[in-house]
């Protein structure tokens, strides 16, 4: 059991608790489907109204025993905005703090180690739009090359010039980062680029190297790239989210607490 906590519903605006709710909710699901580093990796977003502040795991927890409440919040110089027993340390703040703050048009980051992302980062060919998953993020993925463990602030600015101005970020040897201007976005986003590298994963290994595989040319790959981010923003209306969030009320309900 995850250590019992007081709402914090009364002690943050109403946008605030709708955000930590959504934001909680992506940590339940990802446990519900295998996603899962040990206390590691983080899933974070910028509180509503207060552009300078955001909300993140602590990293005594596991992804499923997250609630809207047990969300911490800090502002991007490290400093923590509401009493909590959870806190995070120097990884979650260059990364977390850093991208939010240096870009004011996502609203999540979501960061994750996962077997597929981690062995996708070590390929020299790096994501292959050769499914529907992967053409989205045609034209719209950087790469950062692995540097260390993100201790030091100074880290920051090195994610931000490999991110640019894009929206999603191979960190090489290392694992995935992935940008959302909403909440709903950043979790569907980063469902399709597990499941984009699983796909080519395992599709290397049955071809046996990229020569037996069929890469669609790229007229094709910026066409469908385009349909996709021609869609807009994924929101809640997006038909995927009511029907995950119909899933976690009866599975896992507790993460709107
Ligand atoms: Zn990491």
């Amino acid at each position: 059991m995850s250590q019992e906590l007081n709402s914090v519903a009364d002690q943050v605006s109403p946008q605030e608790w709708e955000a930590r709710v959504a934001l909680a909710a992506t940590y339940r699901l990802m446990a519900l489907t295998g996603i899962f580093d040990l206390t590691y990796n983080h899933l974070s977003a910028r509180v509503p109204g207060q552009e300078d502040a955001y909300l993140i795991k602590g990293e005594q927890q596991l992804f499923r025993e997250v609630t809207a409440s047990s969300l911490v919040k800090y502002d991007f110089a490290g400093k923590r905005l509401l009493d909590s027993p959870y806190s995070i340390s120097a990884g979650g703040q260059v990364i977390h703090g850093g991208v939010l703050q240096g870009r004011p048009d996502l609203q999540a980051v979501f960061h994750t180690h996962t077997p597929a992302n981690m062995a996708l980062s070590v390929l020299k060919v790096g994501l292959l739009p050769i499914t529907q998953h992967a053409v989205r993020f045609y034209g719209h993925l950087a790469y950062h090359d692995f540097d260390g463990f993100e201790f030091d602030v100074a880290g920051r600015d090195r994610i931000l010039a490999s991110l640019s101005n894009k929206q999603f970020l191979v960190m090489r040897n290392h694992g995935v980062l992935i940008g959302g201007r909403t909440i709903p976005e950043a979790y569907v986003e980063h469902h399709h680029f597990e499941y984009a590298a699983r796909a080519q994963l395992s599709a290397l290994q049955a071809a046996g190297g990229v020569e037996g595989i069929i890469i669609p040319p790229e007229e094709v790959s910026l066409h469908a790239a385009n349909q996709i981010r021609g869609r807009g923003v994924i929101t809640e209306k997006n038909r995927d989210w009511p029907a995950l969030i119909r899933w976690l009320d009866e599975v896992s309900p507790e993460y709107k607490t």
